[in-house]
C-alpha cells in the first residue's frame, strides 16, 4: 500500500498523538520542519512511541537564499547568516562539515531515517549540481564512517524545467550517477511549480516520467505533493508527503524567500475538503456553507471521521485532513494494475472538478470573493485520462 507522509507542526503535537492512536487514520510516518524537531519534542516522543518513522526534513536549500535572524530556522547549528553559492560550498571541506553537521543534528534529534543535505536545482548550468552531487559523496563518507545503520534518504529538488526530458543529459542524469554509487534507502522527489502555469498537464507529464526515471534505482517519494499526491502515485511513486491544510503544494522557491522576511504568525489554518481533494481557506469555506446543497456534498460524510456533520467544516478538521487523505490515497493505490490506478485518479479528479466548477459558479452569482482552484484537477484529469488509455491499449505482457 501506498505511503502517507504527513508533515506536522509545533501547534500539532496533542494532534499527532490523538492520530497515531487511531489505526484507520495514521499516516505512516511523521516528518517535521528541522527546527520544529527541536522546539516541540514530544511529537518525535508520541512518533516513536507509536512505532511511526520520525524524518527531519533539514530544508538545506535555505541556505541558497538570505533568512531573517528571527527566523527559527536561522538558529539551527548548520544554518548561515548570509546566501551560500556554489562557489562557498565547493571549498574544500565545506560541504563535508555541511553534511556532518544535517546528519548528526538528524541523529541528536532521534530521527529515524536520515535526510541528506540537498540543494534547490533550477538550471543546470549555475554550479547546483556540482553542489548537490559533493553534499550526497559528503553524507556518504560522513555516515560510513560514523557507522550509522539508518536509511537515508536524498531529496532531489529540481524546478519543473529540469522534469523535461531534454534536460535530463546535463541535469536528472548526472545526479543519478553520483546516486547510484551513494545507493539512498530512497529519493524524495521535490519538483516545484509543476502545478502551475499554462501547461501544468504538461509539467505534470514530465513529473511522472521523472519519477519513473528514478524509481529505476530507489523507490521515489513525492515530496511536498499534497494536491498532486495520488496521480503521483498512480505514476509510480512509493508515496507522497503533505501538510495538514498547508503545505500542499511544492514551491521551493516561494518558500526560501518568504523566510527573508521576520516570522510572522500564522493565519487560520485552511481546511482540507475530500470532495475537493484539496484545502481551501477558511473564509471560503465559511461563504459557500451558506449554500445548504454545496455544503452536503463538501462535509465529510465518514461518521466516525466528522460525527458533527457540516459543523465540523468549520472546527478543527486536522485529524479529518489525514484521515481523508489517508482513505482517498488507498484507494488509487488498492488496484494492482496501474491502469486501474489512473482510471481512479481520473474519476476523483472529474468528481472533484464537477464540484469545484459549481462552487465557482455559485460564488459568482452571489458575489462571493471566493474561487477554487481548477487548472491542477482539470491537469491531474488530463494526464490520467491519457495515461489509463495508453496503458490499457498495450498489449499485455
Ligand atoms: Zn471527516
Amino acid at each position: 500500500m501506498a505511503e502517507l507522509l504527513i508533515r506536522v507542526g509545533t501547534q500539532d503535537a496533542a494532534l499527532i498523538e490523538r492520530v497515531l492512536q487511531d489505526n484507520e487514520a495514521r499516516p505512516d510516518r511523521v516528518v517535521v520542519d528541522a527546527h520544529v524537531a527541536k522546539a516541540q519534542p514530544r511529537i518525535r516522543a508520541v512518533a516513536l512511541a507509536a512505532g511511526i518513522p520520525f524524518i527531519i526534513d533539514p530544508q538545506t536549500h535555505y541556505l541558497q537564499d538570505y533568512q531573517h535572524p528571527a527566523d527559527p530556522w536561522a538558529s539551527l547549528p548548520f544554518a548561515q547568516g548570509h546566501i551560500l553559492t556554489p562557489a562557498d560550498l565547493m571549498r574544500p571541506k565545506a560541504a563535508a562539515d555541511l553534511a556532518a553537521a544535517v546528519i548528526d543534528y538528524q541523529v541528536e534529534h532521534d530521527a529515524t531515517a536520515i535526510v541528506l543535505p540537498y540543494v534547490h536545482i533550477e538550471r543546470v548550468d549555475r554550479g547546483w549540481i556540482q553542489v548537490q552531487r559533493a553534499l550526497w559523496n559528503a553524507s556518504a563518507e560522513h555516515i560510513r564512517k560514523q557507522g550509522l545503520r539508518l536509511p537515508a534518504i536524498a531529496v532531489i529538488a529540481l524546478g519543473w524545467r529540469l522534469l523535461d526530458r531534454t534536460t535530463w543529459p546535463e541535469g536528472l542524469a548526472r545526479l543519478l550517477r553520483t546516486l547510484k554509487r551513494v545507493a539512498p534507502t530512497e529519493v524524495a522527489l521535490a519538483a516545484s511549480k509543476v502545478d502551475a502555469g499554462v501547461h501544468p498537464d504538461a509539467r505534470l507529464v514530465t513529473m511522472i516520467a521523472t519519477i519513473r526515471r528514478i524509481a529505476k534505482l530507489a523507490p521515489v517519494i513525492a515530496w511536498q505533493q499534497g494536491v498532486l499526491g495520488e496521480a503521483a502515485v498512480a505514476g509510480g511513486a512509493l508515496g507522497y508527503e503533505c501538510g495538514i491544510g498547508w503545505r500542499e503544494r511544492c514551491d521551493l522557491p516561494s518558500s526560501m524567500s518568504q523566510h527573508r522576511r521576520p516570522p510572522s504568525g500564522f493565519g487560520p489554518r485552511p481546511v482540507y475538503l475530500s470532495a475537493l481533494g484539496r484545502s481551501l481557506p477558511k473564509r471560503y469555506v465559511e461563504a459557500v456553507i451558506a449554500n445548504h446543497r454545496l455544503a452536503a456534498e463538501l462535509t465529510c460524510t465518514n461518521f466516525s471521521c466528522c460525527p458533527q456533520g457540516r459543523d465540523a467544516l468549520l472546527s478543527d478538521m486536522r485529524s479529518h485532513a489525514i484521515r481523508a487523505r489517508r482513505g482517498a490515497l488507498t484507494r488509487v493505490s488498492a488496484p494492482a494494475s496501474p491502469a486501474w490506478r489512473w482510471q481512479q485518479v481520473a474519476a476523483d479528479a472529474e468528481a472533484r472538478l464537477d464540484l469545484a466548477e459549481r462552487v465557482n459558479k455559485y460564488a459568482e452569482r452571489a458575489g462571493l470573493n471566493v474561487k477554487v482552484p481548477t487548472e491542477t484537477l482539470r491537469a491531474v484529469l488530463t494526464v490520467a485520462d491519457n495515461r489509463r488509455r495508453t496503458i490499457s491499449r498495450r498489449p499485455a505482457a
